[in-house]
C-alpha cells in the first residue's frame, strides 16, 4: 500500500496514465484495472475448470498470496495487533475491494481465531449463491494474518456470505504457530 494512501486515507493517490506506454500508474507503480464483472467471469472460469472444491482452494490460495504481498509493503506501518482491522480495511477499500467493518480474535490454547465482518467483497457483489463465494478473500484474510503473525491458518470457513443474501460475509480464521 503507498504510504499517502495510509496517512490520508480519505485521499488515495491520484491515477497517472501514460499513453505512450498504455500504463496506469498509482504512485510510480503500474496497476492493471478490470471490472469486478470480468474478475468474477474469472473466477468463474477457475471453478468450472477444476470444479468447486479444488477451484475455491486454487482461489483461496490466489487469495492468500495476495495477502502475504500485502501485509510486506504493510507491516512496518502497523504499530499494534490493535491497528490490523483498521489498517486491513483501509488497504481493501484504497484497492476496490470493499470494508473490514470489525476484526475481533480470542484464544484457543496456543492457537487464535480471528472473527471478520466484511461489507462488499467482488466475488459476492451483485450475485447469488447457495454457497459462500469468496474463496479469495478468505484467503486475503489468512495471508494477511498468517503474514503478520509468522504463523499459519489451520483452517478458514466463511460461515456467512453477501451472495446468500446475508448483509455481510464473515470468516473465522484459526491460526497456529
Ligand atoms: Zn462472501
Amino acid at each position: 500500500l503507498p504510504y499517502s494512501e495510509l496517512t490520508a486515507p480519505k485521499e488515495p493517490a491520484d491515477l497517472k496514465r501514460d499513453r505512450e506506454n498504455g500504463w496506469i500508474l498509482e504512485d510510480d507503480n503500474r496497476i492493471v484495472t478490470f471490472r469486478v464483472k470480468t474478475f468474477q467471469a474469472l473466477a468463474d472460469r477457475i471453478s468450472e475448470l477444476f470444479g468447486a472444491k479444488v477451484g475455491s482452494v486454487v482461489l483461496y490460495q490466489m487469495g492468500n498470496a495476495i495477502g502475504h504481498a500485502g501485509m510486506k509493503y504493510t507491516k512496518g506501518k502497523i504499530t499494534s495487533e490493535n491497528e490490523l482491522g483498521e489498517t486491513l480495511d483501509r488497504v481493501l477499500g484504497a484497492r476496490g475491494w470493499g470494508r473490514c467493518l470489525e476484526l475481533t480474535s480470542k484464544s484457543m490454547g496456543a492457537k487464535k481465531m480471528y472473527s471478520a465482518r466484511m461489507r462488499g467483497t467482488p466475488l459476492a457483489h451483485e450475485r447469488t449463491s447457495n454457497e459462500p463465494t469468496c474463496h479469495l478473500m478468505r484467503g486475503i484474510l489468512s495471508g494477511w494474518l498468517e503474514a503478520y503473525f509468522d504463523g499459519k491458518v489451520l483452517e478458514s470457513v466463511e460461515r456467512e456470505c453477501a451472495s446468500m443474501g446475508r448483509p455481510f460475509c464473515t470468516f473465522e480464521i484459526i491460526l497456529g504457530k
